[in-house]
């Protein structure tokens, strides 16, 4: 397979979105220590250099994800994916809280981004943050969409999870969409909140009721 490098452009992305965290870390420790690390492909394939598929790693857990080891269990590419959600909604709700300096106070530009709550909708609890990410050279409106949803919070084994992890641009300039074939889903953006519309083309998304449509507001 041959190496593709990555964009200085992407690499800015994933180490801004990251701002240097480890998702490993985080996720398996709490651990939100700036790390030296390198930029890991989530599907091993170094010409695969897509936004989506890239993921900030310390040099232990990028040693830890890339070992073909059968000694221990290797961490999945679907937990590292949903662990670099995870860190990178933190790292969005740490980042977008307003900084005083003195009487002034740096807050949210741009009006998109943000942590959304659902409040209305059929699973028991969602919520979604919308990041915008660097500008690239192509001046479009790039934003990064991560979210956790939850049914069945008090089944005996525990809920049904959902998640979703996109880098989208944006269609107009308040709706989101799209379509990955056995998924699709549209969200809609104004002052009061999100309206989200989901739909499974091919079969159920997130397992059989889970499901990130209803309405959300900022939180
Ligand atoms: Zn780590």
């Amino acid at each position: 397979m041959a190496r593709k490098s990555i964009s200085t452009e992407v690499e800015k992305s994933v180490l801004i979105a990251s701002r240097r965290r480890c998702c490993i870390c985080f996720g398996l420790n709490r651990d939100i220590g700036i790390k030296p690390g390198q930029i890991a492909h989530l599907d091993k394939d170094s010409s695969n250099s897509k936004l989506e598929n890239l993921v900030f790693l310390c040099f232990d857990h990028h040693d830890a994800f890339d070992s073909k080891s059968s000694q221990s269990k290797n961490l999945t590419k679907k937990e590292v994916k949903f662990l670099k959600g995870e860190l990178l909604t933190q790292v969005q709700i740490a980042l977008g809280k307003p900084v005083p300096f003195g009487k002034m106070a740096v807050g949210d530009i741009d009006p998109i981004s943000g942590h959304y709550v659902r409040t209305s909708g059929s699973t028991e609890s969602a919520e979604i943050v919308i990041t915008l990410l660097p500008e690239g050279l192509e001046s479009v409106s790039r934003y990064y969409i991560s979210g956790v949803a939850f049914f069945g919070l008090t089944r005996e084994f525990g809920p049904n999870m959902g998640e979703l992890s996109k880098v989208v641009e944006l269609a107009d300039s308040n709706r989101i969409t799209w379509n990955d074939g056995n998924h699709k889903l549209a969200i809609d953006i104004s002052d009061d909140g999100l309206e989200v519309v989901e739909e499974a083309i091919e079969m159920p998304v997130h397992g059989l009721d889970v499901s990130f449509s209803g309405n959300y507001r900022k939180k």
